[in-house]
């Protein structure tokens, strides 16, 4: 398909629910309403609650085959409408078109790869005395809680997998995207049985009223380390199940050896993918003093030429802010790094034209205390830092509250492995950054998360562990 049609619907119970109030959506780049959306009341989440609720014994009872044959159609329907949800992909969140195609293929893969996946009984005694079983039996309904940056793919990290492992599910996109996430409910009735995947649209109430409903077994959340921290305490209530992966402040370090010219390249992308609105970018680049300088000025030199602008239009490399709070955020960053006396490399002036533009912005040697190390900008805004010693890198690196992931860069692979291996972080790429795939676990250290998405055992956190014991 290449155009949706512009009523935008929530889905509860395999059909197609507005309600009377609405919400604007509005586009980065232009700040005009492009659509309204659902204001889920109370009352329709308690409906789709109980239609997954409903929907849940015979899905959950089906072989897993059956299951799996529906996460792939599920895959070649995203595919199939690719067209039409990377143009309002593009419309709502702003980003440019190979970042849509990024999002949107990826979300297909993903699909196709967890529907490979199965967590088969397991025998792990049997002798003449007696045989002990363990299976993995689903939740129930799970609650899936999602961010602005990539509304439609970490939305199908949880949809697929969940599924797959016999759950029904709610799932709340959030209010400044969800248009892309409606679009899959809609295109979901037409494959899943009616209750398995319900999408309800509205504030961040209604993400509030999942995470205390006592018929949801589970909360798989992403977004902020704040908010991740409300869901874990409102989900205690009733002990439900979290899967968090919240914010980062991710280092990379750059080794004596690296090739200037040749590095500066996967740096930039690795910073500023997304217009750094990433939970994995590069947020803190070391450099070691050997090439400070250079590595500096190829990346300036680089990033000099990256077109931000409108993700509509052909040559945008970068688009804008996704909404007005994250781009007030920003002014207020970039307002505070121009007033600390750091030097700015590159960009740094915000201009008040339409749309929530941020430049690309560079900044030499910032102090390490500043707000701009410390924190996560989540905008395009990178600090360059310089470091000389092995072990003080590290300590620098690991100096945070979060432990998402990180990155080296280096031709010296021994070495580049033994940091990677002192980093805390849940993840960390060597001369490569932001490879993900269905068979290989994400998930952050520290306050950057509590368990895993993908890989079995991010679908085993859909699952209750239970063991069968038989005295023969
Ligand atoms: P956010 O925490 O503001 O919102 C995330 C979601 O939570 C939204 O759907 C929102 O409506 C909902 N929500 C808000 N308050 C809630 C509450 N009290 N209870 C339940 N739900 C609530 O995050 P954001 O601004 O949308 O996203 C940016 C953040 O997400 C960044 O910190 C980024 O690093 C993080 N992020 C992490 C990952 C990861 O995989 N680790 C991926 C993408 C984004």
């Amino acid at each position: 398909m290449t155009q949706f049609d512009d009523a935008f619907t929530m889905t509860i119970d395999g059909k197609a629910v507005s309600s009377h109030a609405t919400l604007d959506a509005i586009n980065p780049a232009t700040e005009d309403v492009i659509a309204n959306f659902p204001d889920a009341t109370r009352e329709q989440l308690e409906e789709a609650v109980s239609a997954a609720q409903a929907a849940f014994p015979s899905w959950s009872r089906l072989p897993v085959s059956e299951r799996q044959q529906m996460v792939r159609e599920f895959g070649r329907a995203i595919e199939a409408n690719g067209e039409a949800l990377m143009s309002l992909l593009t419309t709502e969140q702003g980003k440019a078109r190979d970042g849509a195609e990024f999002e949107v293929g990826g979300s297909a893969a993903w699909c196709q790869g967890i529907a490979e996946q199965a967590l088969p009984e397991e025998i792990i005694e049997d002798n003449d005395e007696h045989t002990v079983f363990v299976r993995r039996t689903p939740l129930g309904v799970v609650g899936g809680i999602t961010p602005w940056n990539f509304p439609i793919l970490l939305a199908v990290w949880k949809i697929a997998p969940a599924l797959l492992a016999g759950n029904t599910m709610v799932l709340k996109p959030s209010p400044f995207t969800p248009l892309c996430t409606l679009k899959l409910g809609e295109i979901a009735r037409e494959i899943f049985p009616a209750g398995v995947l319900n999408v309800v649209s509205g504030g961040d109430d209604l993400g509030k009223w999942m995470t205390a409903h006592p018929q949801i077994a589970k909360i798989s959340f992403t977004g902020s380390t704040a908010t991740g921290k409300a869901v874990m305490r409102s989900a205690s209530e009733h002990m439900k199940r979290v899967t968090l992966e919240c914010g980062g402040n991710d280092a990379a370090i750059v080794l004596p050896d690296v090739d200037p010219k040749e590095v500066a390249e996967p740096l930039f992308w690795g910073a500023f993918a997304n217009s750094a609105q990433f939970c994995v970018a590069a947020k803190r680049l070391y450099v070691h003093e050997d090439v400070y300088d250079a590595v500096l000025d190829e990346l300036v030199s680089y990033a000099k030429d990256v077109k931000v602008g409108n993700g509509a239009e052909a040559e945008t490399q970068l688009g804008p802010i996704q909404n007005r709070p994250q781009y007030e955020k920003l002014r207020d960053l970039f307002e505070d790094t121009r007033r600390s006396g750091a030097s700015i490399r590159l960009g740094g002036e915000i201009d008040d034209s339409r749309g929530y533009f941020v430049p690309v912005t560079i900044v030499d040697n910032p102090a390490d205390d500043s707000r701009l190390v410390r924190e996560e900008p989540f905008g395009p805004i990178l600090p360059v830092l310089k470091w000389s010693d092995e072990d003080d890198v590290i300590d620098r690196a690991n100096d945070s509250d979060y432990g998402l992931a990180g990155s080296v860069w280096g031709k010296d692979t021994d070495r580049a492995r033994r940091l990677a291996e002192r980093l805390e972080t849940g993840t960390v790429w060597i001369n490569e950054i932001h490879q993900f795939a269905p068979n290989v676990p994400f998930g952050g250290h520290k306050q950057s998360g509590m368990g895993v998405e993908n890989s079995l055992e991010g679908l085993s956190e859909y699952t209750n562990s239970q063991t069968i014991t038989l005295k023969k």
